[in-house]
C-alpha cells in the first residue's frame, strides 16, 4: 500500500482497518466508500449487477461517479482507491475487507438476505454494519448466526458522509467491548466522525429528536399563524441553521415525510409525544403531496422560484405562493440575539418560540435516559446531526433550568423529573458536548493577547496562535520569539497550533499591515522581524510541528512552510493567496515554495520556478489537506488526521518521537535561475484584457522577479534564504505603493 495515494490517514493502522467494503452504491453508499478513500484506506463498493449485456458494474461505477460530481473526494486520484463491483459476481472479495458496511434500500427483509451472503465470505474477525436509518438492531441480527451478531453493529452516518461529522454507533450486550471499541477508534481515526453511542430505539438519537423537533416546528408554525419566513428566523435564534424548518424540510424533501415520520411514529408507543405532533399525518404536509410539491429536489416546496426567478412563499393558509417576505434578525425581539429574551417576549414571536423550544426541552429530558448514554451524547448527536451550535440540553442551560421548570408548572404543563433534578443540580450536562475538547487548562509559560506558549510536558512547549483566526501581528512574533530562546534549553520540541477548530491561522493581521503600508521603514522593518523569526524556528535545534486545522492561508500557510513536519486535518484549507491583493508572500513564502518545487523533482531551476510561479501567481488556495498535497503546499508525507480533535495529539506524539537525536537542517543555498528565466515565466502567460490587466502584470513580474532571483543577474546563480529574503521584501514594499493594491487590502479591513 504504500505506493498508494492519496496515502492512509494517520492513526488508521491502529484500528486494523486496511481493506473496507461497502454494498449499496447509492447516496450513503458510494459516499461512505468515498470517504474511505479520503482516508487512504482502499474500499469494494458493490451494488446490484447492471440489467442486460452492458457493464455489470455499471451501477457502483455510477456511484462512483456521483460523487466525482457532488464532491464526495478530496480529490479525484482518490476516486482510484475505490473498486466497484457487484453483488452476484464480487462477493468474494469480502473476504479482504476489515470493515463490510451495508447500505442498501431501506428493506428489513432484503438486507437480512444480504447479510446472510455477506456471513458465508466474510473473514473471521471482520466488523459488518448497518447504515440503517430506520430499522432496529434487533431487527436485522433476528436470524443471523451468533458469530455473526458478535460483529455486528448499526453505523448510522449523516448525510453527505464526507461532511457530516456525526456517526451513531448501535451496539448490544452480545457485542464484545473490544468490538464496540474498534468500531468507534475506526469511525474516529479512519472516517473522521465524532462517533456517539446509540440505544437500540427507533431513530436512535439524532433523528429521535429531530424529528420531533422538526414536526413540532411545523406543525406549532401553522398553530401560531407565523408565515414560513417568519418561523425559520426564529428558530435560527437558537443556533440551528438558516434553514429553519420550512427550508430544512424543502431540503430534506417532502417525500421523505411518511416513510420517515411515519415510520418513527409507528414503532413508538401511544404515550410518545411524537403522536401529539405527528407530521406525516398532518394537512401542512398532506396538501404538498398531494399538489406534488417535493421540496427542492421538484423546485417547489414551502419555498420556489417563480418563472421569473423571482423567490417565493408559500401561505400556509391559502396554500398558494406569494412574493418572499424575509424577517431580519433586527425585528426580533433582541434583535434575535438572546434566546432567552426572545422566549419571554409577549407576541406571536415570543409564544412561537417558547412553544417549540419548551416541546424540544421536555422531550429530550423524557426521553435520554431511553435513548442515550448521558446528556452530553444526547446534545452532541443532536447538534452535529442537525448542525446546531449547541444540543437541547445547553440551550436549556443558557436559558435556565429553573425558569423553564417554572414556567412550565404555571402552565400547567408536567416538569420531567430528569429536569427538575437538573434544575436542582444547575447541570444536566457532565462534560459538555463529547466535541469539546476537554482540554485541561495549560501550563502557561508566557502569553500575550494573541499568542500564548504552553507547557505541554515531556519539554515540549505547543505555541498557539489565540487571536481571532488566528491572525498574525507583532505580539505573535515576542511570543514565538521567547519560544524559540526557549527552544534546545527548556524544550526539546515545539509544536504550532491554533485555538479553534476553524484556524490555525488566516494569515497577516491585515489591519496591522494596512497600517504600516505608507511607511516603508516600519513595513521593512516588520516583514523582516517575521522572516527572522520564521527562519528561525526552520532551524531551530529542535523540532517543529504545525498542528493544522481549519485553514491556513497567507502568513499562517508560510508560518507551516517552515515547520519540519505537519499534521493537517484533512478539511483544512491551505494557500498562499497573496497575489489576488497584489502583494507576495514575504515571510519566507516565495523562499520555501521555490525551495519545496525544487526538492519535489524539479531539481533544474527554472522548471521550480514556473512550478512555484504558476501556483503563487494564481494565489492558489488548496480546498482541502489532499488537494494541498497535489499542489506542493503539503509535501506527500504529510500527516493527515480524518478528526479534528486528534490533529494535536498526533503532532505531540510526532514531535516527542522526532526529538530523538533530533538534528536541524543544515542552511543551504537555493538554486535560482536568473533574470533570463523571469521573463520566460512572464512570456508564458497569457495578456489580460480586464481593467486590473496592468496591475496583474506587475504583480506577475514582481513575483518573477523574486522567484528567479533577476535582482541578482540575469544567469542562474544561487542564494542564501537570508538573500531572497531581501527580494521578497523588496517586492512587497513596491507592491503596495500601487493603488490597487491598497484598494483590495481596504476592500478585506473594512
Ligand atoms: P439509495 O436509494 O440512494 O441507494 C441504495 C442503493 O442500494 C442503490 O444504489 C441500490 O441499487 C442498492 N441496492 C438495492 N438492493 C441491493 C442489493 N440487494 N445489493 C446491493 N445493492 C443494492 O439509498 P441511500 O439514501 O443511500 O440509503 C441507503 C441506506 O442508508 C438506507 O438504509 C437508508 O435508510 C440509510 N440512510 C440514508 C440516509 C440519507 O440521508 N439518504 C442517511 C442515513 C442513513
Amino acid at each position: 500500500m504504500s505506493d498508494t495515494w492519496p496515502n492512509a490517514a494517520r492513526g488508521t493502522e491502529e484500528t486494523g482497518i486496511r481493506r473496507a467494503a461497502v454494498i449499496g452504491a447509492g447516496s450513503m453508499g458510494a459516499g461512505i466508500a468515498a470517504q474511505f478513500a479520503n482516508a487512504g484506506i482502499p474500499v469494494d463498493l458493490l451494488d446490484l449487477p447492471g440489467i442486460g449485456p452492458q457493464n455489470r458494474n455499471a451501477p457502483a461505477e455510477a456511484g462512483v461517479t456521483r460523487q466525482l460530481g457532488i464532491g464526495g473526494f478530496t480529490v479525484p486520484e482518490a476516486a482510484a482507491l475505490v473498486r466497484p463491483g457487484n453483488v452476484e459476481d464480487h462477493l468474494g472479495r469480502l473476504s479482504a475487507a476489515d470493515w463490510i458496511i451495508e447500505a442498501v434500500v431501506e428493506n428489513a427483509a432484503l438486507k437480512k438476505d444480504l447479510y446472510a451472503r455477506i456471513a458465508l465470505h466474510r473473514k473471521p474477525d471482520a466488523i459488518v454494519s448497518s447504515n440503517t436509518s430506520t430499522l432496529l438492531r434487533g431487527t436485522l441480527t433476528s436470524e443471523m448466526s451468533d458469530d455473526v451478531a458478535s460483529h455486528f453493529l448499526i453505523t448510522h452516518f449523516f448525510n453527505p458522509p464526507r461532511h457530516m461529522e456525526l456517526l451513531e454507533v448501535v451496539a448490544d450486550p452480545d457485542v464484545p467491548d473490544e468490538i464496540v471499541e474498534r468500531v468507534h477508534r475506526a469511525g474516529r481515526a479512519v472516517l473522521g466522525k465524532t462517533t456517539v453511542a446509540c440505544f437500540d430505539t427507533p431513530g436512535f438519537i439524532a433523528n429521535r429528536i429531530g424529528c420531533y423537533w422538526m414536526a413540532v416546528a411545523a406543525i406549532e408554525a401553522e398553530r401560531h399563524a407565523l408565515r414560513v419566513e417568519e418561523a425559520d428566523a426564529v428558530l435560527a435564534v437558537f443556533g440551528v441553521p438558516r434553514t429553519g424548518i420550512f427550508g430544512l424540510l424543502d431540503l430534506v424533501g417532502l417525500d421523505l415525510v411518511p416513510p420517515v415520520w411515519g415510520s418513527l411514529a409507528h414503532s413508538l408507543p401511544a404515550h410518545d409525544a411524537i403522536h401529539r405532533h405527528d407530521l406525516s399525518t398532518h394537512p401542512i404536509v398532506l396538501r404538498q403531496l398531494e399538489a406534488g410539491r417535493l421540496g427542492r429536489k421538484s423546485g417547489d416546496g414551502f419555498f420556489r422560484n417563480d418563472k421569473t426567478g423571482t423567490r417565493e412563499a408559500l401561505d400556509l393558509e391559502i396554500g398558494e405562493y406569494r412574493p418572499l417576505a424575509l424577517v431580519a434578525a433586527a425585528d426580533l425581539p433582541a434583535a434575535g440575539r438572546d434566546p432567552k429574551a426572545l422566549i419571554d417576549a409577549a407576541g406571536r414571536y415570543g409564544d412561537y418560540a417558547w412553544s417549540v423550544f419548551s416541546h424540544l426541552v421536555v422531550y429530550a429530558a423524557e426521553t435520554v435516559e431511553e435513548i442515550a448514554q448521558s446528556a452530553d451524547a444526547l446534545d452532541t448527536a443532536v447538534s452535529l446531526g442537525y448542525g446546531w451550535r449547541q444540543g437541547p440540553f445547553a440551550l436549556a442551560e443558557r436559558v435556565g433550568l429553573s425558569d423553564i421548570a417554572a414556567r412550565l408548572a404555571a402552565e400547567g404543563r408536567r416538569v420531567p423529573v430528569e429536569l427538575q433534578r437538573a434544575a436542582l443540580r444547575g447541570t444536566f450536562l457532565i462534560n459538555g458536548q463529547l466535541t469539546a475538547e476537554g482540554r485541561r487548562a495549560p501550563r502557561i509559560i508566557q502569553e500575550t493577547p494573541v499568542a500564548r506558549l504552553e507547557d505541554a510536558g515531556d519539554g515540549i512547549g505547543i505555541f498557539r496562535l489565540t487571536s481571532k483566526m488566528g491572525v498574525i501581528g507583532p505580539e505573535t512574533f515576542d511570543v514565538l520569539e521567547a519560544a524559540l530562546d526557549k527552544a534546545g534549553g527548556d524544550l526539546r520540541a515545539l509544536v504550532i497550533a491554533g485555538e479553534t477548530r476553524r484556524a490555525f491561522s488566516a494569515g497577516v493581521n491585515l489591519r496591522h499591515f494596512l497600517s504600516l503600508m505608507d511607511r516603508a521603514d516600519a513595513l521593512d522593518a516588520f516583514l523582516e522581524r517575521g522572516q527572522r523569526a520564521y527562519e528561525r524556528l526552520r532551524l531551530a535545534p529542535v523540532p517543529v510541528v504545525a498542528a493544522v486545522r481549519g485553514l491556513a492561508l497567507g502568513g499562517g500557510c508560510e508560518l507551516m512552510l517552515h515547520c519540519d513536519a505537519v499534521v493537517a486535518h484533512v478539511e483544512t484549507r491551505i494557500g498562499l493567496p497573496e497575489a489576488t491583493l497584489g502583494i507576495l508572500p514575504g515571510w519566507g513564502g516565495c523562499t520555501r515554495m521555490l525551495d519545496r518545487c525544487l526538492s519535489l523533482g524539479a531539481a533544474d531551476p527554472t522548471a521550480a520556478a514556473a512550478r512555484a510561479f504558476t501556483i503563487l501567481r494564481a494565489g492558489t488556495v488548496a480546498a482541502n489537506a489532499r488537494e494541498a498535497q497535489s499542489i506542493g503546499y503539503l509535501d506527500r508525507t504529510a500527516a493527515i488526521a480524518m478528526h479534528l480533535d486528534d490533529v494535536e495529539r498526533v503532532a505531540i506524539e510526532m514531535a516527542n518521537r522526532m526529538a530523538e537525536g533530533y538534528r536541524a537542517p543544515e542552511p543551504a543555498a537555493i538554486s535560482l535561475a536568473g533574470g533570463a528565466a523571469a521573463a520566460m515565466l512572464m512570456a508564458g502567460v497569457p495578456p489580460l484584457s480586464d481593467t486590473d490587466a496592468d496591475w496583474h502584470e506587475t504583480v506577475g513580474r514582481d513575483m518573477a522577479a523574486v522567484l528567479t532571483g533577476q535582482p541578482g543577474g540575469e544567469a542562474p546563480w544561487s542564494a542564501a534564504p537570508s538573500q531572497m529574503h531581501v527580494l521578497e521584501r523588496a517586492a512587497v514594499l513596491r507592491m503596495v505603493g500601487r493603488p490597487q493594491t491598497r484598494a483590495a487590502i481596504d476592500r478585506i479591513v473594512a
